[in-house]
Protein backbone atom coordinates (compact mmCIF):
# COMPACT_ATOMS: atom_id res chain seq x y z
CA UNK A 1 0.00 0.00 0.00
CA UNK A 2 1.40 3.62 -0.75
CA UNK A 3 0.92 5.93 1.68
CA UNK A 4 0.10 9.76 1.75
CA UNK A 5 3.98 10.62 2.66
CA UNK A 6 4.63 8.32 -0.87
CA UNK A 7 1.91 9.73 -2.64
CA UNK A 8 3.42 12.19 -5.30
CA UNK A 9 0.68 12.50 -7.21
CA UNK A 10 -1.59 15.15 -5.35
CA UNK A 11 -2.56 17.11 -9.02
CA UNK A 12 -4.54 14.10 -9.70
CA UNK A 13 -6.56 14.02 -6.50
CA UNK A 14 -5.22 14.52 -2.41
CA UNK A 15 -5.75 12.37 0.57
CA UNK A 16 -8.27 13.29 2.42
CA UNK A 17 -7.64 15.58 5.84
CA UNK A 18 -8.97 13.32 9.52
CA UNK A 19 -10.61 16.81 10.39
CA UNK A 20 -12.62 16.85 6.88
CA UNK A 21 -13.75 13.78 7.31
CA UNK A 22 -14.46 14.15 10.71
CA UNK A 23 -16.42 17.26 9.89
CA UNK A 24 -18.57 14.98 7.05
CA UNK A 25 -19.32 12.01 8.95
CA UNK A 26 -22.50 13.93 11.23
CA UNK A 27 -24.32 14.92 7.85
CA UNK A 28 -23.69 11.02 6.79
CA UNK A 29 -25.35 9.55 9.86
CA UNK A 30 -27.96 11.55 12.23
CA UNK A 31 -27.75 15.17 10.21
CA UNK A 32 -29.16 13.63 7.47
CA UNK A 33 -31.80 16.20 6.32
CA UNK A 34 -32.26 18.08 3.28
CA UNK A 35 -30.76 20.92 3.07
CA UNK A 36 -34.11 22.49 1.44
CA UNK A 37 -36.35 20.87 3.98
CA UNK A 38 -38.69 23.05 6.44
CA UNK A 39 -37.81 20.99 9.81
CA UNK A 40 -34.93 21.04 12.04
CA UNK A 41 -33.02 18.60 10.07
CA UNK A 42 -33.27 20.18 7.08
CA UNK A 43 -32.42 23.90 8.66
CA UNK A 44 -29.07 21.67 10.56
CA UNK A 45 -28.61 21.03 6.81
CA UNK A 46 -28.85 24.21 5.10
CA UNK A 47 -27.21 26.07 8.25
CA UNK A 48 -24.30 23.59 7.38
CA UNK A 49 -24.21 24.25 3.69
CA UNK A 50 -24.25 28.39 4.22
CA UNK A 51 -21.16 27.92 6.66
CA UNK A 52 -19.29 26.28 3.91
CA UNK A 53 -20.38 28.39 1.16
CA UNK A 54 -18.94 30.95 3.78
CA UNK A 55 -15.56 29.16 3.87
CA UNK A 56 -14.99 28.82 0.07
CA UNK A 57 -16.31 32.35 -0.35
CA UNK A 58 -13.39 33.08 2.37
CA UNK A 59 -10.57 31.04 0.93
CA UNK A 60 -10.56 32.80 -2.70
CA UNK A 61 -10.88 36.14 -1.24
CA UNK A 62 -15.23 36.75 -3.01
CA UNK A 63 -16.93 39.16 -1.49
CA UNK A 64 -19.97 37.69 -0.79
CA UNK A 65 -20.52 34.12 -0.58
CA UNK A 66 -23.65 34.19 -2.82
CA UNK A 67 -21.18 34.39 -5.16
CA UNK A 68 -20.22 30.88 -4.91
CA UNK A 69 -22.36 28.27 -6.29
CA UNK A 70 -22.17 24.49 -5.31
CA UNK A 71 -21.23 21.92 -8.54
CA UNK A 72 -20.09 18.39 -8.27
CA UNK A 73 -16.58 19.71 -8.85
CA UNK A 74 -14.39 21.50 -11.65
CA UNK A 75 -15.44 19.91 -14.61
CA UNK A 76 -18.91 20.91 -14.15
CA UNK A 77 -17.88 24.56 -13.43
CA UNK A 78 -15.58 24.56 -16.27
CA UNK A 79 -18.55 23.55 -18.53
CA UNK A 80 -20.94 25.32 -17.13
CA UNK A 81 -18.97 28.28 -18.04
CA UNK A 82 -18.35 27.24 -21.96
CA UNK A 83 -22.39 27.74 -22.53
CA UNK A 84 -21.56 31.20 -23.24
CA UNK A 85 -21.93 31.11 -27.28
CA UNK A 86 -18.80 32.69 -28.40
CA UNK A 87 -15.87 31.31 -25.98
CA UNK A 88 -11.82 31.19 -26.49
CA UNK A 89 -9.57 29.45 -24.19
CA UNK A 90 -5.91 28.68 -24.03
CA UNK A 91 -4.55 26.32 -25.46
CA UNK A 92 -3.16 24.82 -21.73
CA UNK A 93 -6.46 23.95 -20.20
CA UNK A 94 -7.70 20.84 -18.41
CA UNK A 95 -8.88 18.42 -20.78
CA UNK A 96 -12.62 19.29 -19.54
CA UNK A 97 -12.34 22.25 -21.22
CA UNK A 98 -9.58 21.87 -23.83
CA UNK A 99 -11.48 18.75 -25.39
CA UNK A 100 -14.85 20.27 -25.35
CA UNK A 101 -13.53 23.05 -27.91
CA UNK A 102 -11.73 20.89 -29.60
CA UNK A 103 -14.48 17.92 -30.16
CA UNK A 104 -17.82 20.31 -30.15
CA UNK A 105 -15.94 22.97 -31.87
CA UNK A 106 -17.95 25.59 -29.77
CA UNK A 107 -15.21 27.78 -29.34
CA UNK A 108 -11.91 28.97 -30.28
CA UNK A 109 -8.19 28.86 -28.85
CA UNK A 110 -6.65 31.77 -27.76
CA UNK A 111 -3.10 32.50 -29.43
CA UNK A 112 0.18 32.21 -27.71
CA UNK A 113 3.83 32.41 -27.88
CA UNK A 114 5.10 29.90 -25.84
CA UNK A 115 3.52 30.24 -22.66
CA UNK A 116 2.46 33.45 -23.15
CA UNK A 117 -0.93 33.97 -23.94
CA UNK A 118 -2.75 36.41 -26.27
CA UNK A 119 -5.07 38.54 -25.23
CA UNK A 120 -8.38 38.35 -27.13
CA UNK A 121 -8.36 40.62 -30.09
CA UNK A 122 -12.28 39.56 -30.68
CA UNK A 123 -15.32 40.54 -28.58
CA UNK A 124 -15.36 37.18 -27.40
CA UNK A 125 -18.71 36.51 -24.69
CA UNK A 126 -16.04 34.64 -22.36
CA UNK A 127 -12.27 33.76 -22.51
CA UNK A 128 -10.82 30.69 -20.27
CA UNK A 129 -7.43 30.77 -18.67
CA UNK A 130 -6.15 28.81 -16.15
CA UNK A 131 -3.90 30.13 -13.01
CA UNK A 132 -2.00 27.00 -12.73
CA UNK A 133 -1.48 24.39 -14.84
CA UNK A 134 -2.33 20.60 -14.07
CA UNK A 135 0.40 18.81 -16.07
CA UNK A 136 3.21 21.01 -15.90
CA UNK A 137 2.56 23.86 -13.25
CA UNK A 138 3.13 26.76 -14.95
CA UNK A 139 1.07 30.17 -13.94
CA UNK A 140 -0.79 31.97 -16.19
CA UNK A 141 -2.23 35.79 -15.69
CA UNK A 142 -6.09 35.00 -16.58
CA UNK A 143 -7.19 38.36 -16.15
CA UNK A 144 -4.36 39.70 -18.58
CA UNK A 145 -6.04 37.17 -21.49
CA UNK A 146 -9.28 39.44 -21.63
CA UNK A 147 -8.38 41.73 -24.89
CA UNK A 148 -11.41 42.61 -26.14
CA UNK A 149 -13.45 39.78 -24.62
CA UNK A 150 -16.38 40.64 -21.90
CA UNK A 151 -15.93 38.06 -19.28
CA UNK A 152 -12.63 36.59 -18.07
CA UNK A 153 -13.12 33.15 -16.35
CA UNK A 154 -10.50 30.80 -14.66
CA UNK A 155 -10.20 27.08 -13.55
CA UNK A 156 -8.71 27.84 -10.67
CA UNK A 157 -8.40 24.14 -9.60
CA UNK A 158 -4.55 23.65 -8.75
CA UNK A 159 -4.22 27.07 -7.38
CA UNK A 160 -7.06 27.99 -4.62
CA UNK A 161 -5.61 26.85 -1.10
CA UNK A 162 -2.17 26.06 -2.70
CA UNK A 163 -0.96 29.41 -4.17
CA UNK A 164 -1.53 33.05 -3.86
CA UNK A 165 -3.96 34.13 -7.09
CA UNK A 166 -6.03 37.29 -8.56
CA UNK A 167 -9.15 37.13 -7.94
CA UNK A 168 -9.84 40.69 -9.14
CA UNK A 169 -10.37 40.89 -12.88
CA UNK A 170 -12.15 37.35 -13.29
CA UNK A 171 -15.69 37.44 -13.71
CA UNK A 172 -16.09 33.74 -12.90
CA UNK A 173 -13.90 30.90 -11.40
CA UNK A 174 -13.92 26.79 -11.02
CA UNK A 175 -12.77 25.22 -7.66
CA UNK A 176 -12.98 21.62 -7.27
CA UNK A 177 -12.49 19.93 -3.62
CA UNK A 178 -10.80 16.58 -3.70
CA UNK A 179 -6.98 18.93 -4.77
CA UNK A 180 -6.94 20.62 -1.28
CA UNK A 181 -7.79 17.14 0.64
CA UNK A 182 -11.35 17.37 0.48
CA UNK A 183 -13.77 14.88 -1.05
CA UNK A 184 -14.04 14.10 -4.74
CA UNK A 185 -17.32 15.27 -6.69
CA UNK A 186 -17.83 18.46 -4.88
CA UNK A 187 -16.57 21.99 -6.31
CA UNK A 188 -17.83 25.33 -7.02
CA UNK A 189 -18.35 28.21 -9.47
CA UNK A 190 -17.20 31.39 -8.18
CA UNK A 191 -19.25 33.97 -10.35
CA UNK A 192 -18.88 37.80 -9.67
CA UNK A 193 -22.34 38.65 -10.41
CA UNK A 194 -24.63 35.89 -11.56
CA UNK A 195 -24.11 32.75 -12.70
CA UNK A 196 -24.52 31.74 -16.33
CA UNK A 197 -27.80 30.36 -17.36
CA UNK A 198 -28.58 26.90 -15.04
CA UNK A 199 -27.46 23.54 -17.09
CA UNK A 200 -29.13 21.97 -14.36
CA UNK A 201 -33.14 23.09 -13.69
CA UNK A 202 -33.66 22.90 -10.40
CA UNK A 203 -34.82 25.30 -7.03
CA UNK A 204 -31.95 24.53 -5.71
CA UNK A 205 -28.96 26.89 -5.21
CA UNK A 206 -31.16 30.08 -5.82
CA UNK A 207 -32.62 28.33 -9.16
CA UNK A 208 -28.77 28.14 -10.70
CA UNK A 209 -28.26 24.14 -10.09
CA UNK A 210 -30.80 22.06 -9.69
CA UNK A 211 -30.60 19.15 -7.40
CA UNK A 212 -30.46 17.71 -3.74
CA UNK A 213 -27.25 19.51 -2.35
CA UNK A 214 -24.34 17.34 -1.36
CA UNK A 215 -24.52 18.30 2.18
CA UNK A 216 -21.64 15.85 3.30
CA UNK A 217 -19.81 17.10 0.36
CA UNK A 218 -20.34 20.46 0.65
CA UNK A 219 -19.32 20.21 4.31
CA UNK A 220 -16.21 18.54 3.71
CA UNK A 221 -15.55 21.35 1.08
CA UNK A 222 -16.12 24.26 3.44
CA UNK A 223 -13.88 22.65 6.36
CA UNK A 224 -10.91 21.71 3.60
CA UNK A 225 -11.22 25.21 2.24
CA UNK A 226 -11.00 26.31 5.56
CA UNK A 227 -8.10 24.47 6.96
CA UNK A 228 -6.22 25.63 3.58
CA UNK A 229 -7.05 28.75 4.14
CA UNK A 230 -5.36 28.81 7.55
CA UNK A 231 -2.31 27.13 6.42
CA UNK A 232 -1.91 27.86 2.87
CA UNK A 233 1.22 29.64 3.79
CA UNK A 234 2.93 27.17 5.76
CA UNK A 235 2.00 24.54 3.45
CA UNK A 236 3.33 26.99 0.25
CA UNK A 237 6.93 27.12 2.15
CA UNK A 238 7.34 23.10 2.85
CA UNK A 239 6.63 22.26 -0.67
CA UNK A 240 8.67 25.18 -2.05
CA UNK A 241 11.26 23.30 0.00
CA UNK A 242 10.90 19.74 -1.06
CA UNK A 243 10.15 20.55 -4.74
CA UNK A 244 13.58 22.65 -4.35
CA UNK A 245 15.28 19.35 -2.97
CA UNK A 246 14.11 17.20 -5.48
CA UNK A 247 15.32 19.60 -8.63
CA UNK A 248 18.67 19.87 -6.92
CA UNK A 249 19.12 16.24 -6.20
CA UNK A 250 18.04 14.74 -10.12
CA UNK A 251 20.13 18.12 -11.88
CA UNK A 252 23.39 15.73 -12.06
CA UNK A 253 21.37 13.15 -14.63
CA UNK A 254 21.93 13.46 -17.66
CA UNK A 255 19.53 14.01 -20.91
CA UNK A 256 17.21 15.36 -18.47
CA UNK A 257 14.68 18.50 -18.73
CA UNK A 258 12.35 20.64 -16.31
CA UNK A 259 9.41 21.53 -17.91
CA UNK A 260 6.75 24.46 -17.43
CA UNK A 261 9.41 27.27 -17.61
CA UNK A 262 10.39 29.73 -14.84
CA UNK A 263 7.10 30.53 -13.06
CA UNK A 264 5.53 27.39 -11.90
CA UNK A 265 3.29 26.19 -9.09
CA UNK A 266 6.05 24.68 -6.15
CA UNK A 267 3.33 21.92 -5.78
CA UNK A 268 3.65 20.56 -9.05
CA UNK A 269 6.91 19.21 -10.63
CA UNK A 270 7.35 18.08 -14.27
CA UNK A 271 10.50 16.23 -15.63
CA UNK A 272 11.42 14.34 -18.90
CA UNK A 273 13.87 11.61 -18.91
CA UNK A 274 15.04 11.13 -22.49
CA UNK A 275 14.82 7.57 -23.23
CA UNK A 276 12.68 6.54 -21.10
CA UNK A 277 9.10 5.76 -21.30
CA UNK A 278 7.30 8.18 -18.88
CA UNK A 279 4.59 4.77 -18.10
CA UNK A 280 7.52 2.82 -17.62
CA UNK A 281 8.75 5.20 -14.92
CA UNK A 282 5.07 4.93 -13.46
CA UNK A 283 4.80 1.04 -12.94
CA UNK A 284 8.29 1.09 -11.80
CA UNK A 285 8.03 3.47 -9.00
CA UNK A 286 5.10 2.01 -8.15
CA UNK A 287 5.95 -1.25 -7.94
CA UNK A 288 8.60 0.25 -5.35
CA UNK A 289 5.27 1.59 -3.72
CA UNK A 290 5.49 5.12 -4.69
CA UNK A 291 2.65 7.14 -6.75
CA UNK A 292 3.96 9.40 -9.31
CA UNK A 293 1.87 10.40 -12.86
CA UNK A 294 3.49 9.86 -16.42
CA UNK A 295 3.01 13.10 -17.72
CA UNK A 296 2.71 12.50 -21.41
CA UNK A 297 -1.02 11.72 -21.50
CA UNK A 298 -3.83 13.99 -20.88
CA UNK A 299 -4.49 11.37 -18.59
CA UNK A 300 -2.42 8.91 -17.40
CA UNK A 301 -5.08 6.18 -19.26
CA UNK A 302 -4.86 7.78 -22.43
CA UNK A 303 -2.83 7.41 -25.21
CA UNK A 304 -2.22 10.55 -26.61
CA UNK A 305 0.12 12.89 -26.32
CA UNK A 306 -0.34 15.84 -23.87
CA UNK A 307 -1.75 18.46 -26.02
CA UNK A 308 -0.18 21.03 -23.27
CA UNK A 309 3.30 19.75 -24.09
CA UNK A 310 2.41 19.51 -28.12
CA UNK A 311 1.59 23.18 -27.51
CA UNK A 312 4.55 23.92 -26.51
CA UNK A 313 6.43 22.13 -29.46
CA UNK A 314 7.86 19.65 -27.35
CA UNK A 315 9.38 16.84 -29.40
CA UNK A 316 7.75 13.27 -29.25
CA UNK A 317 11.03 11.76 -27.23
CA UNK A 318 10.76 13.94 -24.76
CA UNK A 319 6.86 13.94 -24.38
CA UNK A 320 7.00 10.37 -23.87
CA UNK A 321 9.52 10.71 -21.52
CA UNK A 322 8.03 12.93 -19.68
CA UNK A 323 6.56 12.40 -15.73
CA UNK A 324 4.61 14.44 -13.05
CA UNK A 325 5.66 14.54 -9.49
CA UNK A 326 3.22 16.55 -7.45
CA UNK A 327 3.34 16.91 -3.94
CA UNK A 328 1.13 17.74 -0.63
CA UNK A 329 1.91 18.61 3.19
CA UNK A 330 1.87 14.99 3.85
CA UNK A 331 5.00 14.43 1.59
CA UNK A 332 8.20 14.95 3.78
CA UNK A 333 11.98 15.83 2.95
CA UNK A 334 12.86 11.94 4.12
CA UNK A 335 10.02 10.81 1.41
CA UNK A 336 11.78 12.47 -1.45
CA UNK A 337 14.90 12.01 -0.61
CA UNK A 338 13.97 8.28 -1.21
CA UNK A 339 12.25 8.95 -4.06
CA UNK A 340 14.48 10.23 -6.10
CA UNK A 341 17.62 7.69 -4.87
CA UNK A 342 14.90 5.11 -6.33
CA UNK A 343 13.51 7.80 -9.28
CA UNK A 344 17.25 7.95 -10.44
CA UNK A 345 18.05 4.25 -10.34
CA UNK A 346 14.90 3.38 -12.12
CA UNK A 347 15.70 5.78 -15.12
CA UNK A 348 19.42 4.16 -14.77
CA UNK A 349 18.27 0.83 -15.07
CA UNK A 350 15.52 1.49 -18.19
CA UNK A 351 17.91 3.53 -19.96
CA UNK A 352 20.03 0.03 -19.73
CA UNK A 353 17.56 -2.17 -20.49
CA UNK A 354 16.15 0.33 -23.61
CA UNK A 355 20.27 -0.12 -24.90
CA UNK A 356 20.42 -3.76 -24.70
N1 LIG B 1 -9.19 21.52 -13.89
C1 LIG B 1 -7.95 21.21 -13.48
C2 LIG B 1 -6.83 22.17 -13.71
C3 LIG B 1 -7.72 19.98 -12.85
O1 LIG B 1 -6.49 19.66 -12.45
C4 LIG B 1 -8.81 19.09 -12.66
C5 LIG B 1 -8.63 17.76 -11.98
N2 LIG B 1 -7.67 16.94 -12.57
C6 LIG B 1 -10.08 19.49 -13.10
C7 LIG B 1 -10.23 20.70 -13.71
C8 LIG B 1 -11.28 18.61 -12.92
O2 LIG B 1 -11.75 18.74 -11.59
P1 LIG B 1 -12.84 17.77 -10.98
O3 LIG B 1 -12.14 16.49 -10.68
O4 LIG B 1 -13.30 18.47 -9.74
O5 LIG B 1 -13.94 17.63 -11.97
Amino acid sequence: MIDRENYFDNAATTPIDERVLAAMLPYLKEDFGNANSLHELGRRAGDAVERAREHVAALIGAEDPQQITFTSGSTEANQWVLAFPNCAVSPFEHSSIYEVVRHRGIGAFLKHNGLGITPANEAYDLVSVMAVNNEIGSLFHPSAAKGKARRVHSDLTQAAGKIPFQLDGLDYASLSAHKIHGPKGIGALYSRELPPPPMMIGEQERGFRGGTLNVAGIVGFGEAARIANLEEAQNLEHVTNLRQQLVESLQDVPDMKLNGGECVSPYILSLSFLGVEGESLVIDLDRQSYAISSGAACSSKSLEPSHVLLALNTEPGWIRSTIRISLSRYNSSSSVRLLSQNLKRSVEILRTMGRA
